[in-house]
C-alpha cells in the first residue's frame, strides 16, 4: 500500500480552507476547532471535480500510474462511461471528508458528508480498502468509549477529551460491532429523533453486543429539535462536558432493558399550550437565539445561580442542562404541583 491516498487527504485538508462557506459551516455551526480540524486532517473536495484529476496529471512523488492505481482501488476517483467517452469523476465533490487512518498513520479509507446538494447522492458516503473499520480507532484504546452515528460526533466529543468512535452509517453496525468487545465500557450515544430509527440503531448495537457477552450503556440524548446529535446537544449546552458526563451516568445498561420493547418515548409535540408561558409562570426566564433560559426548579433547591434549564424550541418542551428532567406543558405542570 503507497502514500497516494494520504496525499489526496492532505488536498482535500488544504482545500477545505480555500472555502469560507465549508469553513465557517464546521467551526460556527458545529463548532469545531482549528486544532480538531487540523489534527483530523478534515477537508471538502469542491464541486467543480478537478481535484483529484489534476493530482494525477502533475508530476509528484509516486507515477502517475501508481497514483491513478490507487485512487481507483479506494473508489476516489470513479469512472463514468466507457471507450472515448470515459469520464472520471471525483467520488467525493461537493463533500466534506473524513480521512480514516490505520495505527501506522496511513489513510485506509475515508468518510464523508454531503455539502452541497447535487443530484440524489446520500447523505453519508464510505470508501474502505476493507470494510469492518470504525472511524476514530485510535480511541478503541480507553477505558471507555462514546459510539456515535457520525464523524462530525466523535470529533466534537474528542474536542472536549472523550474518547469516540463513529460507526460511518448505522446500517454498518452488524460489521463493525466486534471491535467494540475489547473496550471496557461501551456507551452508545446515537441520535434521537421522532421516528426512533437513532434508537431502534443503538438497540440493534447493544444487542449484538449482548450476544457476545458484552454489556453496554445507552445514553438518551433529550429530543431537543426534531433531531439531537451529540454535536447539537454539545453547541446548545453551557457546560457541555458536565451535561454529557451526567447523561452517561444516568445510561441504562443493555442488560438490564427488554431491548426491542422500549415503549416509544412520549411526544410532546401535540400540546397546544404553549411551555415558555406556562413555565414563565414559576421561573424567570431569558431568551437567547429563541430559547428561553431560566434557573431549574427541579435540582439543587431551585438555586442554582446558573441557568440550566432551556425552555422552548421547535418541539415546545423543558430540558435541564443539569439534572436532564425533561417533558412537555403537562410534565412540567405535573413536575413543579408535586413539589
Ligand atoms: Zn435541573
Amino acid at each position: 500500500m503507497n502514500n497516494v491516498p494520504n496525499e489526496v487527504a492532505q488536498l482535500y485538508h488544504q482545500e477545505l480552507f480555500k472555502h469560507l462557506e465549508t469553513l465557517s459551516y464546521l467551526r460556527k455551526e458545529r463548532q469545531l476547532s482549528e486544532h480538531i480540524l487540523k489534527d483530523y486532517q478534515i477537508g471538502y473536495s469542491p464541486s467543480s471535480d478537478f481535484l483529484v484529476k489534476n493530482y494525477i496529471r502533475k508530476d509528484g512523488k509516486f507515477s502517475r500510474v501508481e497514483r491513478l492505481q490507487a485512487v481507483l482501488e479506494l473508489d476516489l476517483l470513479k469512472i463514468n462511461g466507457y471507450g472515448e467517452n470515459i469520464d472520471p469523476y471525483d467520488f467525493f465533490c461537493g463533500f466534506l471528508t473524513f480521512p480514516i487512518h490505520n495505527p501506522q498513520g496511513k489513510v485506509v479509507g475515508f468518510t464523508s458528508r454531503k455539502f452541497i446538494e447535487a443530484g440524489n447522492r446520500p447523505k453519508f458516503m464510505h470508501v474502505f480498502y476493507e470494510d469492518g473499520i470504525l472511524y476514530n480507532e485510535k480511541s478503541l484504546n480507553y477505558e471507555y468509549v462514546v459510539v456515535v452515528e457520525s464523524p462530525i460526533c466523535a470529533l466534537t466529543l474528542e474536542q472536549y477529551g472523550i474518547p469516540s468512535v463513529a460507526v460511518m452509517g448505522i446500517h454498518r453496525i452488524g460489521k463493525t460491532y466486534q471491535k467494540l468487545l475489547g473496550v471496557r465500557d461501551v456507551y452508545i450515544a446515537f441520535d434521537s429523533e421522532d421516528k426512533f430509527v437513532g434508537r431502534a440503531q443503538a438497540e440493534k448495537l447493544a444487542s449484538l453486543l449482548l450476544m457476545r457477552g458484552k454489556d453496554s450503556y445507552l445514553v438518551e440524548l433529550p429530543l431537543l429539535f426534531e433531531k439531537t446529535d451529540v454535536n447539537s446537544y454539545f453547541a446548545l449546552a453551557s457546560f457541555p462536558v458536565d451535561s454529557f458526563k451526567f447523561l452517561m451516568s444516568q445510561a441504562k445498561r443493555a442488560s438490564s432493558l427488554n431491548l426491542g420493547r422500549i415503549s416509544k418515548r412520549k411526544q410532546f409535540k401535540g400540546s397546544t399550550q404553549d411551555i415558555v408561558k406556562i413555565v414563565s409562570e414559576y421561573v424567570s426566564l431569558e431568551e437567547r437565539n429563541g430559547r428561553y433560559w431560566g434557573i431549574c426548579p427541579f435540582h439543587a433547591g431551585g438555586k442554582e445561580k446558573h441557568a440550566s434549564l432551556c425552555v422552548g424550541g421547535k418541539m415546545n418542551i423543558f430540558y435541564c442542562f443539569a439534572c436532564s428532567c425533561f417533558g412537555g406543558p403537562k410534565e412540567f405542570v405535573e413536575m413543579i404541583s408535586s413539589q
